[in-house]
């Protein structure tokens, strides 16, 4: 049986081409020299899946930031502004990518925006009204000709046209349809440059057909690959969907003359449904390996699954491109065996790939591989703690609900803290300086003593609560100096989680993360935050808010098991952390914010499903963490990013009594939606963006807040940055700062 791979992660082994392009921003390395990384991590990519033995292996997945950017600067999607500069080709690019400040001038960057239901993101593209569509980039031409070099015969991989138009922002009164035929053109004549390079296949990337599709949508996608089809010539086309189902297409997509179809077994819940009118003559990729997790194929399962389809032609394929996953499993000696076992990273994917090839359509109940893949499933060790079970099993409706009710709550809370109209806070980390990060690295490799670095940050926390008493801020914090991680931090100290040395994911550009891996039963060893908290409220009489991660962040920002909901691990995760929210109560922390950065991220793609499928569990999740506080307890949470004036009632069902969010880089729009949906929770939307190392003026602080008073009663707004501090540098956050408390009383003189 034929393999095929949609794509794979180009930051390389070891992360080679996030160090050589941050030593290329700096001016450290040369373009050449840069160039010459990615020309290894792309061989080397290759190769390994030549060796492994794929079929239809991808040449241009490799992106110095990000394919769909690739696509858009290959179809001449350059917005004026960043033409203007006159940059080389490749620092233009990485000025749509990153902004540019320097001699040729000042731009931010495009939008970037979270890819799918994953934690990648995308630049978004932009076209105006003068944007001339056409094909002047050779990347695909120029990646597939130094692969046949290499003696690897791929297929061109490449976003493609419906996708692209619906990711894309039209920023003047033209819309997608009336740039179809441009773009129709320039893929075709794309095409037809492949097929003079003796190219065969060329794979159509069409994530955008598993969302919500209008019939608008459905008429553009044919009316594109209708005009495409009759133009493909002697190049076979394979339309490549993932991160789900194409139930509202698929009647379409069958009809359409494609050659092959790629389709998503994994999150795909209607594939199978789907594929039982799978047409005669064309070729069906299955994606059965999992391009998102890091588990291990249960062989028995894929193989039945192949078994039942009903095609001419089968290749199997991975669910969606390997860039989701780390690079290999190789070098994780911090790893036990057992529990290595049990894993695949994308390196490993390819052997199970060419396994499952190899067994299919053979007697394999008899092969040793199988059976070996078999007894592996069946014996996973180590794993069940029948107390958590039973914890998660007696959850009753009550656990779910706070009491007294918000309103009657927010009274006793006003009287208890009696602070002032506008108080302000910030999100929880200070700087974390070199120092900071220091003391932190050395007791981690033994070379202080838990004592030496204990004493360490009780002296930073000292310092950071007189700086904040000094700065007059009303909600104090500790500063999280103990953390590196909002996750890591947390599933260092639960049961029930597996940590890796190098197992990097790209989230953005030249950003990666490391998420956690769920392994078992979730529950809480020891208290965690207890001893930091209450040594920062000894150092102050005003209040000092306790910091948490949620449950929903640190599943979503871990790799989830497979053998149980996510439902369930979650709850098992809120259980644990309520322990800890219990505990900080008890020790006399009365302000508690429970931070859940990450709850958007497994939103459904459909919107029918956003509720049944996730909301409906996830916000009792994080209701079940704090319902047993007392009245006077007042709970905050937090989220990066504005983005939820589409599930303002949910947000608003998490039953928090304050939440912060992001607000200073959008349009404010948000406060329209909360008034419109009568927001009861107290909101802090932030003042101004520490994602940047400007300092705010006092007047745009105030101007800011005058727009947030319009929409939002006074005494429920709070008065804070967006988000936590410890990125930036110790002068400017002082200075903003200062001038966040001096805006407030500015605006309560005005009150
Ligand atoms: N409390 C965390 C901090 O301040 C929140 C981080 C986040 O929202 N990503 O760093
Ligand atoms: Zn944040």
């Amino acid at each position: 049986m034929r393999t095929s791979v949609i794509g794979f992660p180009r930051i390389g082994r070891n992360r080679e081409l996030k160090f050589a392009s941050e030593k290329y921003f700096k001016g450290e390395i040369s373009e050449k020299e840069l160039l010459a990384t990615a020309d290894t991590i792309k061989k080397e990519n290759l190769l390994s899946q030549k060796e492994a033995g794929i079929t239809y292996i991808s040449s241009n997945d490799f992106s110095f930031y990000d394919n769909v950017l690739d696509t858009a600067v290959l179809f001449n999607v350059i917005p004026k502004r960043y033409r203007e500069l006159k940059l080389s080709p490749l620092d233009t690019y990485f000025a749509m990518a990153r902004g540019y400040q320097g001699e040729n001038g000042n731009v931010k960057a495009l939008a970037m925006k979270k890819w799918f239901n994953t934690n990648y993101h995308y630049l978004v593209p932009e076209i105006d009204d003068d944007t001339k569509i056409e094909l002047v980039g050779k990347k695909p031409l120029e990646d597939f000709e130094a692969a046949s070099r290499i003696g690897v015969n791929t297929k061109t991989a490449i976003t493609g046209p419906f996708t692209f138009l619906k990711l894309t922002r039209f920023t003047g009164a033209k819309t997608a349809v009336d740039f179809a035929d441009a773009l129709i053109n320039a893929y075709v004549k794309l095409l037809k440059e492949l097929e003079k390079k003796g190219e065969g296949l060329i794979e159509f990337d069409e994530p955008g057909l598993v969302t919500d599709l209008t019939t608008g949508d459905i008429d553009l996608f044919k009316k594109i690959y209708t005009a495409i089809l009759e133009n493909k010539g002697s190049v076979k086309v394979l339309l490549q969907t993932y991160f789900g189902d194409i139930r509202d297409i698929y009647d379409e997509v069958i009809r359409l003359d494609f050659d092959a179809i790629g389709l998503d077994f994994v999150e795909g819940v209607k594939t199978q449904e789907l594929v039982k009118s799978f047409p005669k003559g064309k070729v069906l990729f299955a994606g059965l390996v999992n391009g998102k997790n890091i588990w291990k194929n249960d062989y028995s399962k894929t193989l039945a699954t192949l078994n039942g389809l009903k095609a001419d032609e089968i290749v199997l394929g991975t669910s969606c491109s390997l860039l989701h996953v780390p690079y290999t499993l190789e070098g994780e000696t911090g790893l036990e065996n057992d529990c290595k076992a049990h894993f695949s990273f994308a390196l490993e994917k390819l052997s199970e790939l060419t396994e499952l090839g190899e067994l299919f359509g053979t007697d394999f109940e008899k092969d040793e591989r199988f059976i070996k893949n078999k007894v592996l499933h069946a014996g996973r060790k180590n794993f069940e703690d029948s107390a958590v079970r039973a914890a998660v099993a007696a959850i009753k409706p009550e656990d779910y609900e706070r009491l007294p009710k918000f309103e009657e709550r927010e009274k006793i809370q006003k009287e208890k803290f009696n602070l002032p109209l506008f108080p302000t806070t910030t999100i929880g980390s200070f700087p974390q300086t070199a120092d900071v990060r220091k003391n932190r690295l050395e007791f981690k490799k033994g070379l202080r003593s838990k004592e030496e670095y204990t004493e360490y940050n009780k002296t930073k926390i000292r310092e950071c609560i007189r700086l904040q008493e000094e700065i007059g801020l009303d909600v104090i914090v500790h500063g999280e100096f103990e953390r590196n991680d909002m996750v890591e931090y947390f599933g260092e100290n639960l049961s029930g989680f597996l940590f890796t040395r190098n197992a990097w994911v790209q989230s953005y550009g030249t950003r990666c993360v490391k998420p956690a891996i769920i392994w078992g039963d979730v529950a809480r060893k020891k208290p965690i935050t207890v001893e930091w908290s209450k040594f920062a409220k000894s150092c102050t009489d005003k209040p000092v808010k306790g910091m948490l991660t949620g449950p929903v962040t640190i599943l979503n920002w871990s790799f989830p098991r497979e053998d149980i909901s996510i439902k369930e691990s979650t709850l098992q995760i809120a259980l644990a952390i309520r322990d800890e929210v219990l505990d900080l109560e008890k020790n006399g922390i009365s302000v508690i914010q429970i931070d859940e950065a990450a709850l958007r991220e497994k939103l459904p793609l459909r919107k029918a499903d956003w509720y049944s499928e996730y909301l409906d569990w996830a916000i009792p999740a994080f209701r079940l963490v704090h319902s047993k506080v007392r009245p006077e307890t007042q709970i905050h949470t937090h989220m990066c990013y504005s983005e939820f004036t589409d599930i303002i009632p949910a947000i608003d069902a998490m039953d928090a009594d304050v939440i912060t969010f992001e607000a200073s880089r959008s349009d404010l729009l948000i406060l329209d939606a909360l008034r419109e949906n009568n927001f009861k929770t107290e909101v802090g939307p932030g003042v101004y963006d520490i994602h940047s190392p400007r300092v705010p003026s006092v007047d745009e602080i105030v101007t800011a807040l005058t727009k947030m008073r319009e929409k939002i009663e006074d005494r429920k707004l709070w008065v804070n940055p967006d988000c936590g501090l410890k990125t930036r540098g110790e002068e400017e956050t002082v200075k903003s700062l200062k001038n966040l408390v001096a805006a407030a009383k500015i605006i309560r003189g005005q009150a």
